[in-house]
């Protein structure tokens, strides 16, 4: 398909198949993948990249960001990630940017015997749910990173957990967006009512919540960003995720010479950076990883996860409001989860048929059952019941239906810094 104009004004769009809310790696994502399917797609956005994303690791981690209760999304998480060479090659070759995709695995380790107990009892469960998690000896971690600190006791490795720098990734996304043919229209979306569009796909990240009345709430993070001395390459190849003296820290190497130290969970929506948070993330850091007291401290930063309540993604079609699709939610696990949900929203505006995979995701999994005269109602009014089968009018055409789920508890915490 040739590339049409690419950045325009709301008003010089002709009406769109779709119109994506939001250009981080979801929004971004899912105008690609309809684009390339012949659809005409307006993407809005006052600041593409700027949310979440503009800070994350960029770790792919289904193995090491499985926990108790979550099997859902684990699944979900194990899916996006099995698509993420064949995707990494795909955009690569559509937008010529290279992703920063690096396969060598991640090291999860322990310093003391408490860190080591609470970790073990995590490797458990993963194993018991048939993921790849393999213990090792303290001279078998030190044979895989020689940096690593004297005092780690044990660990374990996770083959499967890759990483992709989001730094790379959405300028990748959005010139392969823009070469398919998708439209960027810089500005914000301040009511769905405004849009034009066949179907509506509400991928705004922690914006949702304003546009949609959906439970997407932010969860700060603040995170670090070293440089080895002169620019040269990490000392480590792997990620390393470690506990360290009843803290949690990550430690993501990239090739360029920069270290991305992360990061904390806070249910906070200001993106200041504390220097508490600096101290324990720098702390936790250097105990796993001595070397990395030479590096220069280079970037402080904070960003704002998408939550929900059961830290899953909402996907699908929005109750009671026909022709609008959520695509957003996706917590700690957007950058894993960017290519599943852009193939499953893409079939989904394209079909109208739901895949199965969605069903544990649906948006009305939170807003309980339908109102019988919901559909039709204000599409700019909070979603307050659920349609059993919402419509995806114009793009897709079919009806639209999905299995509901149950709830979770938060998992969220101030103790868990993971992502
Ligand atoms: C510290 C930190 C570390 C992380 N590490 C990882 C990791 O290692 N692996 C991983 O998979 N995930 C990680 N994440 C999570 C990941 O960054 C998010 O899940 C992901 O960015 C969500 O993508 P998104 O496109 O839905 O939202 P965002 O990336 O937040 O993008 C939302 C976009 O919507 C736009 N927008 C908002 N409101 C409106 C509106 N009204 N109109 C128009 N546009 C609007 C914003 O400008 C923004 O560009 C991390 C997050 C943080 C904060």
């Amino acid at each position: 398909m040739s590339a049409r104009s690419t950045s325009t004004q709301a008003g010089d769009v002709a009406r769109a198949d779709v119109a994506v809310v939001g250009a981080g790696p979801i929004g971004l994502a899912v105008a690609w993948r309809c684009a390339a399917r012949g659809l005409r797609v307006t993407v809005h956005d006052p600041a593409p990249g700027s949310g979440a994303s503009a800070v994350a690791a960029g770790m792919l981690a289904p193995v090491s960001e499985a926990y108790f209760g979550e099997r859902e999304l684990t699944g979900l998480l194990v899916e996006s990630a099995a698509r993420w060479p064949a995707f990494a090659a795909e955009l690569t070759e559509a937008s010529g940017v290279e992703l920063g995709y690096r396969t060598e695995g991640t090291l999860l380790v322990g310093l003391t015997a408490d860190d080591l107990a609470e970790a073990r009892r995590l490797w458990a469960y993963q194993q018991e749910i048939g993921l790849p998690v393999t213990p090792l000896r303290p001279s078998e971690l030190r044979d895989r990173e020689p940096a690593l600190a004297p005092r780690v006791r044990g660990g374990a490795f996770a083959a499967t957990d890759h990483q992709v720098d989001p730094r790379l990734l959405l300028p990748a996304l959005r010139i392969a967006a823009e070469r398919a043919g998708a439209v960027l229209v810089p500005g914000p979306v301040r009511t769905l009512a405004d849009l034009d569009a066949a179907v509506t796909v509400v991928a705004a990240g922690c914006g949702a919540a304003a546009l949609t009345g959906l439970p997407v709430r932010p969860v700060k993070g603040q995170v670090l960003r070293l440089r080895a001395p002169g620019g040269a390459t990490p000392g480590f190849r792997h990620v390393i995720r470690g506990y360290a003296d009843g803290e949690s820290v990550y430690l993501v190497p990239r090739s360029g010479g920069e270290v991305v130290v992360g990061a904390t969970v806070e249910e906070r929506r200001d993106t200041d950076v504390s220097a508490g948070a600096v101290l324990r993330l720098l702390r936790a850091a250097v105990d796993v990883l001595p070397e990395l007291a030479e590096y220069d401290l280079v970037e402080t930063a904070a960003g704002l996860r998408p939550g929900t309540p059961d830290n899953a993604p909402i996907l699908g079609p929005l109750p009671g409001r026909p022709g609008v699709l959520a695509a957003t939610g996706h917590h700690r696990h957007g950058i894993v989860l960017t290519p599943v949900t852009a193939d499953l929203i893409a079939d989904l505006v394209t079909t109208g048929r739901p895949d199965p995979l969605l069903a544990p995701f649906r948006p009305d999994r939170f807003t309980g059952p339908a109102a019988p005269d919901s559909a039709g109602s204000d599409p700019t009014a909070p979603a307050t019941g659920a349609a059993a089968a919402d419509a995806v009018p114009a793009a897709g055409g079919a009806g639209v239906s999905a299995a509901g789920d149950d709830d979770v508890a938060a998992r969220t915490s101030e103790e868990d810094p993971w992502n």
